[in-house]
């Protein structure tokens, strides 16, 4: 009889566990950003930056001043990066909107508008090391995954192609993913040699522009901008006691003087 009522309680647990793993796999299989290799997510992202500069919203700046400064920034971000499995690349395009994003695959796109805006280079620096938050937390390919499915977002078809280039141009991350990506950029802009808590003060400078139309497509302010709880969150990282700052040289008024 005991012997019953314990297998009894077995089966039981045995269903309770099943019912347990499947609805773990139904929360969190649809936006596992694994279900995509990074090659393949670098391949994907190559393609979509082809279409997105084709679109004369986002042209593709040519001015070999700016880029090699940007590039100047990036390279001196991707360096504090401890080890990263992204080709970064910094793409500047011609816009007044203050704006910048992330398409799969490391690729960043940085508005002049945004340029203009930062009034220093570490600004822009403390804006793409935010982007590269969203980057390495693969955070575009999770919400890709759990908005079409790794099915459809693999396809291949021109049509979806195209149609995912238009979302992606309008990514929205979610309250969690937002504050990932700060604290990701405090530690980079750490490790890289550049004040941490200047986010802050560009979040600072952006909050006194809220209702500016130019922000209006600027992820980083379009989800839950609740700039003072993000403030209040970057002005509470402590850098290490060994840390430095190493300013960055280059003429940034000049540089802008160039847009
Ligand atoms: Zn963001």
């Amino acid at each position: 009889m005991q012997q019953s009522i314990l297998r009894d309680l077995g089966i039981l647990l045995g269903i309770f566990g099943l019912i347990w793993l499947g609805a773990s796999l139904f929360s969190f299989y649809p936006e596992d950003p694994q279900l995509l290799s990074i090659e393949r997510e670098q391949k994907l992202g190559d393609a979509y930056v082809d279409l997105v500069l084709l679109n004369p919203m986002f042209q593709e700046l040519e001015n070999e001043k700016i880029d090699s400064s940007i590039q100047v920034i990036g390279d001196r971000l991707s360096g504090g990066l401890n080890q990263s499995e992204f080709d970064y690349r910094f793409i500047v395009f011609d816009s007044e909107m203050i704006n910048a994003f992330t398409l799969p695959g490391g690729n960043i796109l940085i508005s002049t508008g945004l340029i203009g805006f930062s009034e220093s280079p570490e600004e822009l620096a403390a804006v793409i090391a935010h982007e590269m938050g969203h980057v390495e937390e693969r955070h575009v390919v999770a919400r890709l995954i759990k908005e079409l499915g790794i099915e459809i977002l693999t396809s291949g078809d021109p049509y979806v192609l195209g149609e995912v280039t238009g979302m992606l141009t309008s990514t929205r991350f979610d309250r969690k993913q937002e504050e990932e990506a700060d604290l990701f950029a405090c530690h980079l802009l750490e490790d890289s040699n550049i004040e941490p808590r200047t986010l802050a003060t560009v979040f600072r400078r952006l909050e006194q522009e809220t209702g500016n139309e130019l922000l209006e497509h600027f992820e980083i302010i379009s989800t839950h901008p609740n700039f003072r709880s993000r403030i209040r969150d970057v002005l509470s990282y402590l850098p290490e006691d060994d840390f430095t700052v190493e300013p960055f040289t280059m003429d940034w008024e000049e540089i802008k003087s160039g847009l």
